[in-house]
């Protein structure tokens, strides 16, 4: 089963793809996590990336294609795209790479979605993210290392990344509509993985 996760920036994405990942065995695609680490690694696809992430733009298709094709030629199925596709051409290239069985349009509250993405932090050494309400002495709990807020976490940054998100996702949905579930994660973790567990399980009787 390949599921794609809709969400904008900060509407809980990466932690519905944990659950998805432990509960179903999925493999986890983020484009983002992907083109961040090789920002950190300093690649020339990090080096490239840089100049579109930074400024909350995107990155140009043909380079976030590529690397979902990569990553999945030969193995098409088991996968959970969390930031991909972006837009009508990626979706439509996606549909040509492998079968989506499943879309989860992960939604949240924009003033909740705000709070989260500038209390946001993470780990440079180990890449875990966490709000900074749970760790208030400003170090990873797991490595200890100093937290960072991600540069495109910065208050003008997220502004554009809420702006382009909102004006594909309706062409996304529409797209996706046949296949589609809104899942509604203002409220608490339990109620959201309730959901999830009902719309993918539904599922995984018929298509796994
Ligand atoms: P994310 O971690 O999904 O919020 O992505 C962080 C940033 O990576 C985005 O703001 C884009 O600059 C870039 N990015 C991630 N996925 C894509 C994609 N599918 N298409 C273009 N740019 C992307």
């Amino acid at each position: 089963m390949n599921i794609v996760l809709l969400g904008a920036a900060g509407s809980g994405k990466g932690t519905i793809s944990d659950f998805l990942k432990s509960e179903y065995g999925l493999k986890h695609i983020s484009t983002g996590e992907i083109l961040r680490n090789n920002i950190k690694m300093k690649t020339p696809l990090g080096e490239l990336a840089a100049r579109y992430i930074n400024d909350g733009n995107l990155v140009p298709d043909e380079v976030v294609i590529n690397m979902i094709k990569e990553i999945v030629s030969g193995n098409n199925s088991g996968y959970i795209f969390d930031g991909f596709p972006r837009n009508l051409n990626q979706a439509q290239k996606l549909d040509e790479i492998c079968k989506v069985d499943l879309v989860l349009s992960v939604e949240v509250q924009r003033d909740i979605i705000l709070k989260r993405l500038s209390n946001r932090r993470i780990c440079p050494k180990c890449n875990l993210t966490i709000s900074i309400d749970d760790a208030p002495n400003g170090l990873c709990p797991k490595c200890n290392s100093q937290l960072i807020t991600r540069d495109d976490d910065k208050p003008e940054s997220i502004k554009k990344r809420l702006e382009i998100y909102e004006a594909g996702a309706n062409i996304l949905k529409d797209y996706y509509k046949n296949k589609l579930f809104v899942i509604d994660n203002s409220g608490d973790l339990k109620t959201t993985m309730n959901s999830v567990k009902n719309v993918v399980g539904g599922k995984k009787t018929y298509d796994m």
